[in-house]
């Protein structure tokens, strides 16, 4: 046996079980409809296998590089390469010598976004989004440092020896992480629920939105619409505020600082207008 077998051989389990439940040919791994991969919700809707999305995707760009696929499908011309028509079997020899001979993609924090249900396609707009709508480098920063998962939370500054624990200030009972902060604590979960309650009575949307959504921003770039955007953008920086001062989300606060917030960013807005104005003279 070879360093590579040994190296590999958990992601060997993982391959048979999905030759076994049907994942036979690349094909197969494709959406009908779209033509395009499954993503990997579907994948394992479909096929009923339990996998982690990163050895998912690894094999999707695994057989991507081996096959030159272009994400566009541009090469659906060229016969030899046609992936879609390929009907290589996806057997368990194939699949090994696909990941020996392609190695996976670096996991980055983009395979965490990706586990969120979003499209590797769409990272890049995830990227632009806070752009379309704000000038405040603070929160495209902000922003940014999510998206990156390099912002302030008890679990980093434990692994970094500077706090004795990493359990939430608020709940007092799970590990404080990008995700708990933003989403599972049960103290911002009553946030978000006041936010979208509120958001209903002044504007009467009912708006629902998926924790990628509100974590990472939208891939749409239409919905939700600007201010809706912004207001969201708000209320995270502000829950990381409060984070940061160790203090309770307070929704009564957030209203007030929302307010002065969006009369500053229309202040911008018209500053820089002006600026513009000036410079064309
Ligand atoms: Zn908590």
């Amino acid at each position: 046996m070879n360093n590579h077998e040994i190296k590999i051989a958990t992601k060997q389990i993982f391959y048979e079980s999905w030759h076994k439940a049907g994942v036979t040919k690349v094909k197969r791994l494709l959406n009908p409809n779209s033509g395009k991969f499954l993503t990997y919700q579907e994948f394992v809707n479909l096929f009923k296998v339990k996998s982690s999305f990163t050895v998912y995707y690894g094999l999707l760009s695994a057989i991507k590089n081996k096959w030159k696929i272009s994400p566009t499908g541009r090469q659906r011309q060229t016969r030899r390469q046609n992936w879609y028509d390929n009907e290589e079997n996806l057997s368990n020899a194939a699949l090994h010598k696909i990941t020996v001979e392609n190695k996976f993609q670096k996991p980055t924090n983009e395979n965490r976004i990706i586990s969120y249900g979003v499209e590797p396609s769409e990272i890049q707009k995830l990227y632009k989004w806070p752009f379309s709508f704000t000038e405040n480098t603070k929160l495209i920063m902000f922003q940014f440092k999510i998206n990156h998962n390099i912002i302030y939370t008890k679990a980093k500054l434990k692994r970094a020896n500077i706090t004795a624990d990493d359990i939430c200030y608020l709940c007092k009972s799970e590990q404080h992480t990008i995700q708990h902060v933003f989403l599972k604590c049960s103290h911002v979960t009553l946030f978000w629920n006041e936010f979208f309650d509120w958001w209903s009575q002044v504007t009467s949307e009912n708006i629902r939105l998926s924790d990628s959504t509100i974590l990472y921003g939208p891939t749409n770039p239409l919905k939700p619409h600007q201010p809706l955007r912004l207001a969201l953008l708000l209320a995270k920086y502000f829950i990381y505020k409060c984070n940061l001062n160790e203090q309770s989300l307070l929704f009564s606060l957030f209203k007030i600082q929302l307010r002065e917030n969006i009369m500053t960013e229309r202040y911008i807005a018209i500053k820089n207008k002006t600026a513009q104005l000036f410079n064309e003279k």
